[in-house]
C-alpha cells in the first residue's frame, strides 16, 4: 500500500499556522513512508474568487518548501483537485446512497424542524428527527412537492449501536449512533456538502490516511457511515490536537490578535516584526500582519525550516528532549505515535529561539542570500545586486554577527546601503553627541583631516590610529567615539565602530563626517 495523505484547505485567502502544522504532519507522514502528499481545494461553499483566495495558501506552501505531488498547478491522475469541479461524482454518490436507502429526500421546513427541536428540549431529551417529512418513494416526494415544499437529501443514520473508531492518535473513540443526526448531504439547490464531497474525494483520490485537526473528530461518524454505505475502504484517521493560544487550551485564532497582544512574548514577536515592516513600508493590519498567518514570517525574513521545526514540536515530540531537527531528520523520525493528544500552546518566545539558533547555524553565504532578498524588497539593493552591495552585505553581516536574527534585521543597518547624502541622522543622537559636547566638533574636524593618512584602512589600523589620536590630544576615547559613530552611521548604537568605518571606506567616512558637521 502506498501512503497517500492530503491537506484540504478551504480557499480563505490566508494560511493559518495551525493549518500548516496539520499540513506538515501530512507531508512528513507521506515523505516518511515514501508516499504522496496531495493538496485538494475544499471550495464547495465558495462565494468568492477561488484562485485569488487560494494564491496566498499555495504561496505559503512554496515558501515553506512543502511540495505537493498532486493538486492545483501540479495536476495528477485523480483530478480535478477542486471540489467545485467534481459535482458529478458527488451526484452519483448521492444517487447511490438514495438507491440503497442510506439517504432520503426530506421535505421538512425549517420551522417544522425547529418546533421538533424545541419539543425535545422542553421534554429534556436529545433531539432526533421524526422523519415525518421523509420521502422514500417518488410518489411521496411528489406529494410533498405539490405542497410547495423543497427537498434536501439527508443521511439515514443508524439509530442503534455504536461506532468504534481506531484513531491513530487518540486510540479507540466510541460514538453512539443514536446521538448522530440525519445530516444534510445535498441542499435544495443541488449543491453537495463538504462531508459527502470529502468522503467521495478521499476514496477517488486513494487517500489512505486522513490526518486533520481534532475539530473534525465529531464529523467522522457520518463520514464513516457514508464511506461504508458506498462500499469504500475507510481510511485511517488521525486527529491532531489544536494549536492553542499562548498560555491556554483554546484554539489559536487569527481574529483574536488584540487579546494575544496582552501577552508579553506575543507582543515581543509582533514588535520585532513591526520594526521590519515599518522599514519595508508594509501595511500592518490584523489581516495582513498577524503571527497567526504564515505570511507574517515570510515578510520579516524568518527561515522556513525554523518555523517548521517549531511547528513540528507543537504537537509532536521525539524523546522529550531533542528539539532541533533538520528537514531530512524530521522526515526520518516522524511518527504519528509520538503526536501528543493535548493541545499545544503557541509560544512566541520559543519560536523566536528556534529562529535565532537556526540563523546562527546558517553559513554566511546563505544568510547573505536571505538578507539580500529583504534589502531588495526595501529598495536598498538592485536585482541583481551590484558587486559593491554584495561586498557591503558580507562585511556588515560579518560585523553584526548574531545581531541579525531575522533576515529583516539587516534593515537595522540600512545606513550602509544608502547614499552618503541621503541617509537620515537621528536628531536626538546628533544633539547629544555632536551639537552638545563642546569638544566634539573640533575633534571630528581634526579626525577627518587625518583619515587620508590611515594605512591600511582596516578596523585594526583605525583602532590603533584613534588610540594614538586621543593620546596625542590629551582627550579621552569617549570624547570622540560617540560623536564619530553618530557622524558616520547617523545612529547612537550599532556594531563595532572600527568595523563600521572600515566597511564604509575612507571617502564615505570623510563625506559623512562633513555632512554631520554641516548639520
Ligand atoms: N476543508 C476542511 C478544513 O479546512 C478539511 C477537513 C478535512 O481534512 O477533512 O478543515
Amino acid at each position: 500500500m502506498t501512503v497517500r495523505t492530503r491537506f484540504a484547505p478551504s480557499p480563505t485567502g490566508y494560511l493559518h499556522i495551525g493549518g500548516v502544522r496539520t499540513a506538515l504532519f501530512n507531508w512528513l507522514f507521506s515523505r516518511r513512508h515514501g508516499g504522496q502528499f496531495l493538496l485538494r481545494v475544499d471550495d464547495t461553499d465558495q462565494q468568492r474568487n477561488v484562485e485569488a483566495a487560494l494564491a496566498p495558501i499555495l504561496h505559503g506552501f512554496r515558501w515553506l518548501g512543502l511540495d505537493w505531488d498532486e493538486g492545483p498547478e501540479a495536476g495528477g491522475p485523480y483530478g480535478p483537485y477542486y471540489q467545485s469541479q467534481r459535482g458529478e461524482l458527488y451526484q452519483a454518490a448521492v444517487n447511490q446512497l438514495l438507491a440503497q436507502g442510506a439517504a432520503y429526500r426530506d421535505y421538512a421546513t425549517a420551522a417544522e424542524l425547529q418546533s421538533e427541536r424545541e419539543a425535545a428540549q422542553a421534554a429534556g431529551r436529545q433531539f432526533t428527527y421524526s422523519r415525518r417529512w421523509m420521502a422514500e418513494t417518488p410518489r411521496e416526494a411528489e406529494r410533498f412537492e405539490a405542497q410547495g415544499r423543497q427537498g434536501v437529501v439527508r443521511l439515514k443514520m443508524p439509530r442503534d449501536g455504536e461506532l468504534a473508531l481506531d484513531d491513530l492518535i487518540r486510540g479507540e473513540v466510541r460514538f453512539a449512533w443514536a446521538s448522530e443526526q440525519d445530516h444534510v448531504i445535498q441542499r435544495a439547490d443541488g449543491s453537495c456538502l463538504y462531508h459527502l464531497a470529502s468522503v467521495v474525494d478521499d476514496e477517488a483520490m486513494k487517500i489512505t490516511h486522513v490526518i486533520r485537526a481534532e475539530e473534525h473528530l465529531p464529523n467522522t461518524p457520518r463520514q464513516v457511515f457514508i464511506a461504508q454505505s458506498l462500499g469504500y475502504a475507510v481510511p485511517a484517521y488521525a486527529h491532531l490536537p489544536y494549536v492553542a493560544e499562548p498560555g491556554s487550551k483554546t484554539k489559536l485564532s487569527k481574529r483574536k490578535l488584540d487579546k494575544y497582544l496582552k501577552n508579553r512574548d506575543f507582543t515581543a514577536l509582533v514588535d520585532r516584526g513591526g520594526r521590519i515592516a515599518a522599514r519595508l513600508g508594509l501595511e500592518t493590519t490584523a489581516d495582513t500582519f498577524n503571527p497567526v498567518i504564515v505570511d507574517f514570517y515570510e515578510q520579516i525574513g524568518f527561515l522556513p525550516d525554523a518555523l517548521l521545526n517549531y511547528l513540528l514540536l507543537l504537537g509532536w515530540s521525539f524523546d522529550g528532549e531533542r528539539e532541533e531537527f533538520s528537514r531530512p531528520e524530521m522526515v526520518q523520525h516522524f511518527s504519528l505515535e509520538r503526536v501528543n493528544r493535548a493541545p499545544a500552546s503557541f509560544d512566541p518566545q520559543k519560536l523566536l529561539a528556534f529562529q535565532d539558533r537556526a540563523m546562527q547555524r546558517l553559513p554566511l553565504a546563505e544568510k547573505a542570500a536571505r538578507c539580500l532578498a529583504l534589502l531588495q524588497r526595501a529598495g536598498l539593493a538592485g536585482e541583481p545586486p551590484g558587486e559593491e552591495a554584495q561586498r557591503l552585505l558580507a562585511d556588515v553581516l560579518a560585523a553584526a554577527g548574531d545581531r541579525v536574527k531575522l533576515a529583516g534585521d539587516i534593515l537595522d543597518y540600512e545606513e550602509f546601503f544608502v547614499d552618503d547624502q541621503s541617509f537620515p541622522y537621528d536628531a536626538a543622537a546628533v544633539a547629544k553627541r555632536i551639537s552638545g559636547p563642546a569638544a566634539a566638533r573640533d575633534l571630528l574636524r581634526r579626525y577627518a583631516a587625518e583619515l587620508a593618512g590611515i594605512e591600511p584602512f582596516t578596523a585594526a589600523a583605525l583602532e590603533t590610529h584613534l588610540k594614538e589620536f586621543v593620546e596625542r590630544r590629551g582627550v579621552k576615547l569617549g570624547d570622540i567615539v560617540h560623536a564619530l559613530r553618530v557622524a558616520v552611521t547617523g545612529k547612537a548604537v550599532g556594531f563595532g565602530l572600527f568595523d563600521a568605518l572600515a566597511i564604509l571606506g575612507r571617502s564615505r567616512c570623510e563625506r559623512r563626517i562633513g555632512r554631520a558637521l554641516a548639520l
